[in-house]
């Protein structure tokens, strides 16, 4: 292959600004797979695997996965059938060495198309973190006050529980922003450079948001 053109899309935000929630509602309207590392990492986690029990020492400190591990885990998965037409990136690249691994695995059809930035307070995201709530069994993201799902502690598409990340509590979550703000902050001028960065607000409902998701990806194509 190569000679094709494909959609990918890299989401870039402080954590909670809702990077997941879009991905996943992006998923559908735009038929393309949302590749979330902080997803695929949890599965290995719960699953026991050794990537799992790697990725959890710096998962709980909120730290980054080293790149090594991380970026050949992302070739992996793009190189699965359902990435051929492109993704949505949620979590991934996070700092400017995967951002350029990225480049290199995408280039042969046509690069990243546009680097949509979620912007939010810091303070909002804290709220946001610390009242996020999970599916065990689908991953299904949820907010305890701003998106609750209809019966307290269980996800409205499956029935399984909801539950608290451990890195979503206060202490880990201020590190986490520090992390962003060091490690992968740089990447939007890195995305502004290739003139494919576009900024929106994240304060928005969810639809407005991702309304505002959809038309950009319609433009950029
Ligand atoms: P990220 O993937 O960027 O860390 P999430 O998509 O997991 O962010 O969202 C963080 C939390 O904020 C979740 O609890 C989610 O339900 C909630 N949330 C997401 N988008 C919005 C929004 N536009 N307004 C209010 N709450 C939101
Ligand atoms: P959030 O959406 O709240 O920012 P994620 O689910 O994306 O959280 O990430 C959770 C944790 O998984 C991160 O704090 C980090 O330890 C690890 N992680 C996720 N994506 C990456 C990545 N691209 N590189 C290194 N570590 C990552």
């Amino acid at each position: 292959m190569g000679d094709g053109k494909r959609t990918y899309v890299v989401l870039l935000g402080v954590p909670g600004a809702g990077k997941g929630t879009q991905a996943r509602l992006l998923e559908e309207k735009l038929k393309l797979p949302q590749i979330s590392t902080g997803d695929i990492f949890r599965y290995n986690l719960k699953n026991q695997t050794e990537l799992g029990v790697l990725a959890k020492s710096y998962m709980d400190q909120g730290a980054l996965v080293p790149d090594e591990v991380t970026i050949r885990m992302v070739e992996d998965r793009l190189a699965q059938p359902d990435c051929a037409a492109g993704a949505i990136m949620d979590g991934f690249p996070r700092n400017l060495v995967q951002a350029k691994a990225f480049d290199t695995m995408v280039a042969p059809y046509g690069g990243v198309r546009v680097a949509p930035l979620i912007s939010l307070d810091d303070e909002e995201a804290v709220r946001r973190i610390t009242g996020r709530r999970v599916c065990r069994t689908c991953g299904a993201v949820y907010h305890v006050d701003f998106n609750p799902s209809e019966v307290a502690g269980k996800c409205d598409l499956d029935g399984g529980e909801l539950y608290q990340r451990d890195d979503d509590k206060p202490e880990t979550v201020r590190h986490r922003l520090y992390v962003y703000y060091k490690q992968t902050a740089p990447l939007i001028g890195y995305y502004y450079a290739k003139s494919i960065l576009v900024e929106l607000d994240g304060a928005q409902p969810i639809e407005s948001v991702y309304e505002q998701l959809v038309a950009l990806v319609d433009k950029s194509s």
